[in-house]
Protein backbone atom coordinates (compact mmCIF):
# COMPACT_ATOMS: atom_id res chain seq x y z
CA UNK A 1 0.00 0.00 0.00
CA UNK A 2 2.63 1.98 1.02
CA UNK A 3 4.23 1.82 -2.94
CA UNK A 4 0.84 3.48 -4.24
CA UNK A 5 1.21 6.05 -2.22
CA UNK A 6 4.41 7.77 -3.39
CA UNK A 7 6.67 4.77 -4.28
CA UNK A 8 10.09 3.76 -2.16
CA UNK A 9 10.98 6.97 -0.12
CA UNK A 10 7.29 6.60 1.28
CA UNK A 11 7.44 3.19 2.12
CA UNK A 12 11.33 3.99 3.92
CA UNK A 13 9.55 6.66 5.35
CA UNK A 14 7.02 4.73 6.98
CA UNK A 15 9.15 1.79 8.17
CA UNK A 16 11.53 4.66 9.80
CA UNK A 17 8.82 6.23 11.33
CA UNK A 18 7.41 2.99 12.99
CA UNK A 19 10.25 2.01 13.95
CA UNK A 20 10.68 5.39 16.02
CA UNK A 21 7.21 5.16 17.10
CA UNK A 22 8.02 1.75 18.07
CA UNK A 23 10.69 2.74 20.51
CA UNK A 24 8.68 5.74 21.74
CA UNK A 25 5.82 3.31 22.66
CA UNK A 26 8.56 0.87 24.31
CA UNK A 27 10.02 3.97 26.15
CA UNK A 28 6.68 4.99 27.03
CA UNK A 29 5.15 2.15 28.63
CA UNK A 30 8.04 1.20 30.49
CA UNK A 31 8.76 4.89 31.76
CA UNK A 32 5.20 4.04 33.42
CA UNK A 33 6.58 2.03 35.56
CA UNK A 34 10.57 2.86 36.29
CA UNK A 35 10.07 4.43 39.18
CA UNK A 36 7.79 1.73 41.45
CA UNK A 37 9.92 -0.90 40.34
CA UNK A 38 12.83 1.42 41.23
CA UNK A 39 14.70 1.50 38.41
CA UNK A 40 15.83 5.28 38.14
CA UNK A 41 18.84 6.09 40.29
CA UNK A 42 21.40 9.18 40.54
CA UNK A 43 24.39 10.09 39.57
CA UNK A 44 26.30 12.91 41.02
CA UNK A 45 29.08 15.14 38.92
CA UNK A 46 31.84 17.53 41.02
CA UNK A 47 31.71 20.92 40.37
CA UNK A 48 35.31 22.15 41.29
CA UNK A 49 36.58 25.63 42.48
CA UNK A 50 39.65 25.92 40.62
CA UNK A 51 41.71 28.26 43.46
CA UNK A 52 41.17 25.79 45.95
CA UNK A 53 40.63 22.48 44.00
CA UNK A 54 37.65 21.75 46.47
CA UNK A 55 34.76 19.89 45.07
CA UNK A 56 31.99 22.48 46.32
CA UNK A 57 28.76 21.53 44.35
CA UNK A 58 27.55 17.91 42.96
CA UNK A 59 25.17 17.74 39.80
CA UNK A 60 22.32 15.34 40.81
CA UNK A 61 21.69 13.39 36.90
CA UNK A 62 19.09 10.92 36.69
CA UNK A 63 20.15 7.32 35.22
CA UNK A 64 17.87 5.00 33.92
CA UNK A 65 18.52 1.39 34.23
CA UNK A 66 15.68 -0.60 32.37
CA UNK A 67 15.89 -4.69 33.28
CA UNK A 68 15.59 -4.84 28.56
CA UNK A 69 16.58 -1.29 27.71
CA UNK A 70 19.70 -1.03 29.31
CA UNK A 71 20.88 2.26 30.28
CA UNK A 72 18.63 4.69 28.71
CA UNK A 73 20.18 8.06 28.76
CA UNK A 74 18.47 11.34 29.91
CA UNK A 75 18.08 12.65 26.72
CA UNK A 76 16.37 9.77 25.06
CA UNK A 77 13.55 9.64 28.28
CA UNK A 78 13.28 13.31 29.67
CA UNK A 79 11.58 15.01 26.86
CA UNK A 80 8.72 12.18 26.71
CA UNK A 81 8.26 12.60 30.85
CA UNK A 82 7.98 15.68 30.26
CA UNK A 83 5.07 15.61 27.06
CA UNK A 84 3.68 12.93 29.30
CA UNK A 85 3.58 14.38 32.78
CA UNK A 86 5.28 11.39 34.11
CA UNK A 87 8.04 14.40 34.49
CA UNK A 88 6.32 15.23 37.86
CA UNK A 89 6.44 11.95 39.68
CA UNK A 90 9.98 11.29 38.38
CA UNK A 91 11.05 14.88 39.24
CA UNK A 92 9.28 14.50 43.05
CA UNK A 93 11.67 11.59 43.32
CA UNK A 94 15.16 13.47 42.00
CA UNK A 95 14.61 15.90 44.50
CA UNK A 96 13.75 14.04 47.69
CA UNK A 97 16.55 11.59 46.46
CA UNK A 98 18.94 14.40 46.02
CA UNK A 99 17.80 16.30 49.62
CA UNK A 100 18.25 12.10 51.04
CA UNK A 101 22.03 11.95 49.79
CA UNK A 102 22.54 15.07 50.78
CA UNK A 103 21.83 14.95 54.34
CA UNK A 104 23.56 11.43 54.40
CA UNK A 105 26.92 12.89 53.45
CA UNK A 106 26.38 15.95 56.27
CA UNK A 107 26.10 13.37 58.79
CA UNK A 108 29.46 12.03 57.64
CA UNK A 109 31.01 15.09 57.90
CA UNK A 110 30.20 16.78 54.61
CA UNK A 111 29.01 19.47 55.29
CA UNK A 112 29.95 22.43 53.18
CA UNK A 113 28.03 20.50 50.03
CA UNK A 114 26.16 21.81 47.69
CA UNK A 115 23.62 19.84 45.61
CA UNK A 116 22.05 21.12 42.09
CA UNK A 117 19.06 19.35 40.90
CA UNK A 118 17.21 19.95 37.25
CA UNK A 119 14.45 21.24 37.37
CA UNK A 120 12.11 20.54 34.03
CA UNK A 121 9.58 23.22 32.58
CA UNK A 122 6.57 21.35 33.42
CA UNK A 123 7.63 20.96 37.28
CA UNK A 124 7.72 24.76 37.42
CA UNK A 125 4.36 25.10 35.63
CA UNK A 126 2.73 23.14 38.38
CA UNK A 127 0.77 25.15 40.70
CA UNK A 128 2.02 23.39 43.84
CA UNK A 129 5.79 23.73 42.54
CA UNK A 130 7.17 25.64 45.01
CA UNK A 131 5.42 24.53 47.86
CA UNK A 132 6.46 20.97 46.65
CA UNK A 133 10.08 22.46 46.94
CA UNK A 134 9.44 23.65 50.41
CA UNK A 135 7.56 20.76 51.79
CA UNK A 136 10.67 18.29 50.79
CA UNK A 137 13.30 20.60 52.17
CA UNK A 138 10.96 20.32 55.56
CA UNK A 139 10.49 16.60 55.50
CA UNK A 140 14.51 16.18 54.66
CA UNK A 141 15.90 18.51 57.08
CA UNK A 142 18.26 20.08 54.32
CA UNK A 143 19.12 23.81 54.30
CA UNK A 144 17.82 25.57 51.83
CA UNK A 145 20.79 27.33 50.62
CA UNK A 146 22.58 24.23 49.99
CA UNK A 147 20.13 22.72 47.38
CA UNK A 148 20.69 24.17 43.96
CA UNK A 149 17.90 24.39 41.69
CA UNK A 150 19.15 24.65 37.61
CA UNK A 151 16.05 26.03 35.17
CA UNK A 152 17.96 25.83 32.03
CA UNK A 153 17.50 29.32 29.99
CA UNK A 154 14.96 28.26 27.33
CA UNK A 155 12.55 27.06 29.74
CA UNK A 156 12.67 30.02 32.04
CA UNK A 157 12.07 32.52 28.66
CA UNK A 158 9.31 30.60 27.18
CA UNK A 159 7.01 32.29 30.02
CA UNK A 160 9.48 34.52 31.25
CA UNK A 161 6.43 36.67 33.49
CA UNK A 162 5.57 33.12 35.21
CA UNK A 163 9.17 31.94 35.66
CA UNK A 164 10.12 35.24 37.59
CA UNK A 165 7.72 35.29 39.62
CA UNK A 166 8.49 30.80 40.41
CA UNK A 167 12.14 32.35 41.36
CA UNK A 168 10.93 34.96 43.73
CA UNK A 169 9.17 32.51 45.62
CA UNK A 170 12.04 29.88 45.13
CA UNK A 171 14.97 32.43 46.43
CA UNK A 172 12.26 33.06 49.71
CA UNK A 173 12.80 29.60 50.53
CA UNK A 174 16.17 30.33 50.72
CA UNK A 175 17.25 27.75 47.73
CA UNK A 176 20.18 29.03 45.34
CA UNK A 177 19.53 29.05 41.64
CA UNK A 178 20.93 28.90 38.28
CA UNK A 179 20.65 28.83 34.68
CA UNK A 180 21.42 26.13 32.77
CA UNK A 181 22.67 26.03 29.68
CA UNK A 182 23.15 29.42 29.57
CA UNK A 183 23.87 31.38 25.89
CA UNK A 184 21.46 29.00 24.34
CA UNK A 185 18.01 30.61 25.26
CA UNK A 186 18.05 33.94 23.67
CA UNK A 187 17.38 35.83 26.78
CA UNK A 188 17.77 39.17 26.70
CA UNK A 189 19.83 41.59 28.74
CA UNK A 190 16.66 43.13 30.30
CA UNK A 191 15.43 39.65 31.78
CA UNK A 192 18.64 38.74 32.94
CA UNK A 193 18.51 41.78 35.10
CA UNK A 194 15.05 40.64 36.46
CA UNK A 195 16.07 36.69 36.81
CA UNK A 196 16.81 36.44 41.06
CA UNK A 197 19.26 34.07 40.07
CA UNK A 198 23.11 33.04 42.00
CA UNK A 199 24.52 31.15 39.13
CA UNK A 200 25.17 30.87 35.52
CA UNK A 201 25.69 27.55 33.74
CA UNK A 202 27.74 28.44 30.50
CA UNK A 203 26.31 25.94 28.06
CA UNK A 204 28.88 22.70 27.23
CA UNK A 205 28.37 23.77 23.35
CA UNK A 206 30.63 26.71 23.91
CA UNK A 207 33.27 25.24 26.26
CA UNK A 208 34.02 22.41 23.48
CA UNK A 209 35.53 24.30 20.84
CA UNK A 210 36.47 27.01 22.73
CA UNK A 211 40.31 26.50 22.40
CA UNK A 212 40.28 26.53 19.01
CA UNK A 213 36.83 28.59 17.60
CA UNK A 214 37.68 32.37 17.94
CA UNK A 215 33.46 33.09 18.54
CA UNK A 216 33.21 30.51 21.41
CA UNK A 217 36.02 32.02 23.15
CA UNK A 218 34.60 35.57 22.75
CA UNK A 219 31.01 34.24 23.85
CA UNK A 220 32.17 32.55 26.84
CA UNK A 221 34.84 35.00 28.01
CA UNK A 222 31.28 37.51 27.56
CA UNK A 223 29.00 35.61 29.63
CA UNK A 224 32.08 35.22 32.20
CA UNK A 225 32.14 39.06 32.77
CA UNK A 226 28.50 39.54 32.57
CA UNK A 227 28.41 37.32 35.24
CA UNK A 228 31.06 39.22 37.03
CA UNK A 229 29.40 42.23 36.37
CA UNK A 230 26.07 41.28 37.41
CA UNK A 231 27.43 39.95 40.53
CA UNK A 232 26.19 36.65 39.56
CA UNK A 233 28.41 32.84 39.90
CA UNK A 234 29.29 31.49 36.85
CA UNK A 235 30.14 27.65 36.14
CA UNK A 236 31.41 26.16 32.86
CA UNK A 237 29.88 22.69 31.98
CA UNK A 238 31.53 20.05 29.70
CA UNK A 239 35.37 20.74 30.62
CA UNK A 240 37.29 17.89 29.08
CA UNK A 241 40.81 18.86 28.95
CA UNK A 242 43.68 20.99 30.49
CA UNK A 243 43.33 23.44 27.42
CA UNK A 244 39.80 24.58 28.60
CA UNK A 245 40.38 24.65 32.17
CA UNK A 246 43.35 26.92 31.33
CA UNK A 247 41.69 29.43 29.52
CA UNK A 248 38.63 29.50 31.68
CA UNK A 249 40.63 30.02 34.60
CA UNK A 250 42.74 32.65 32.96
CA UNK A 251 39.12 34.29 31.78
CA UNK A 252 38.10 34.90 35.56
CA UNK A 253 35.70 31.23 35.32
CA UNK A 254 35.98 29.87 39.14
CA UNK A 255 34.00 26.57 39.02
CA UNK A 256 33.86 24.04 36.77
CA UNK A 257 31.95 20.83 35.91
CA UNK A 258 33.32 18.52 33.31
CA UNK A 259 35.17 14.79 32.30
CA UNK A 260 38.42 16.77 33.20
CA UNK A 261 37.26 16.65 37.01
CA UNK A 262 35.29 13.36 37.20
CA UNK A 263 31.89 11.91 35.35
CA UNK A 264 28.93 11.67 37.09
CA UNK A 265 29.02 9.04 39.47
CA UNK A 266 26.72 7.15 41.84
CA UNK A 267 26.73 8.33 45.32
CA UNK A 268 28.96 5.32 46.58
CA UNK A 269 31.91 6.04 43.94
CA UNK A 270 31.47 9.49 44.77
CA UNK A 271 32.26 9.03 48.16
CA UNK A 272 35.82 7.25 47.12
CA UNK A 273 36.25 10.16 45.26
CA UNK A 274 35.59 12.29 48.42
CA UNK A 275 37.58 10.65 50.97
CA UNK A 276 40.38 10.05 48.65
CA UNK A 277 41.71 12.95 48.14
CA UNK A 278 40.01 14.65 50.92
CA UNK A 279 37.30 16.04 48.50
CA UNK A 280 39.99 18.08 46.55
CA UNK A 281 41.54 17.89 42.79
CA UNK A 282 45.35 18.25 42.31
CA UNK A 283 47.38 21.29 40.79
CA UNK A 284 44.66 22.78 39.22
CA UNK A 285 46.14 26.20 40.38
CA UNK A 286 48.94 25.53 37.67
CA UNK A 287 46.94 23.15 35.54
CA UNK A 288 47.87 24.37 31.61
CA UNK A 289 50.10 27.43 32.66
CA UNK A 290 52.94 25.85 30.71
CA UNK A 291 51.05 27.06 27.52
CA UNK A 292 50.83 30.30 29.07
P1 LIG B 1 22.45 19.20 31.86
O1 LIG B 1 21.68 19.51 33.08
O2 LIG B 1 22.98 20.34 31.08
O3 LIG B 1 23.60 18.22 32.34
C1 LIG B 1 24.87 18.18 31.79
C2 LIG B 1 25.06 16.97 30.90
O4 LIG B 1 26.38 16.97 30.39
C3 LIG B 1 24.91 15.62 31.61
O5 LIG B 1 24.37 14.70 30.65
C4 LIG B 1 26.35 15.27 31.93
O6 LIG B 1 26.56 13.89 32.12
C5 LIG B 1 27.04 15.76 30.69
N1 LIG B 1 28.45 16.07 30.91
C6 LIG B 1 29.07 16.41 32.06
N2 LIG B 1 30.38 16.66 31.85
C7 LIG B 1 30.59 16.48 30.54
C8 LIG B 1 31.76 16.58 29.71
O7 LIG B 1 32.87 16.91 30.15
N3 LIG B 1 31.59 16.32 28.37
C9 LIG B 1 30.38 15.97 27.85
N4 LIG B 1 30.32 15.73 26.54
N5 LIG B 1 29.26 15.86 28.60
C10 LIG B 1 29.37 16.11 29.92
P2 LIG B 1 23.21 13.69 31.04
O8 LIG B 1 23.42 13.18 32.42
O9 LIG B 1 23.09 12.73 29.92
O10 LIG B 1 21.94 14.62 31.09
C11 LIG B 1 21.48 15.28 29.93
C12 LIG B 1 20.41 16.28 30.27
O11 LIG B 1 19.23 15.59 30.77
C13 LIG B 1 20.79 17.26 31.36
O12 LIG B 1 21.55 18.32 30.84
C14 LIG B 1 19.42 17.70 31.85
O13 LIG B 1 18.88 18.67 30.99
C15 LIG B 1 18.60 16.42 31.70
N6 LIG B 1 18.53 15.77 33.02
C16 LIG B 1 19.38 14.93 33.63
N7 LIG B 1 18.94 14.57 34.86
C17 LIG B 1 17.76 15.21 35.03
C18 LIG B 1 16.79 15.26 36.10
O14 LIG B 1 16.95 14.66 37.17
N8 LIG B 1 15.69 16.04 35.89
C19 LIG B 1 15.49 16.75 34.72
N9 LIG B 1 14.37 17.49 34.60
N10 LIG B 1 16.39 16.73 33.72
C20 LIG B 1 17.50 15.98 33.86
MG1 LIG C 1 21.95 20.72 34.63
MG1 LIG D 1 23.55 22.19 31.28
MG1 LIG E 1 23.52 21.22 28.86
Amino acid sequence: RAKEMGGNNYQFYTAAMNERLGERMLIENALRTALERREFVLHYQPQVDIASGRIVGLEALIRWQHPELGMVAPNRFIPLAEETGLILPVGAWVLRTACEQLMAWRADGRRDLRVAVNVSARQMAEQDFVQSVADVLAATGVPPHCIELELTESQVMSDVEHAIAVMHELKKLGVQLAIDDFGTGYSSLAHLKRFEVDVLKIDQTFVRDLTVDPDDAAIVTTIIALAANLGLEVISEGVETREQLAFLRQHGCQQMQGYYFSRPLPAAALEAVLRDNDGLFGDLEHAGAERT
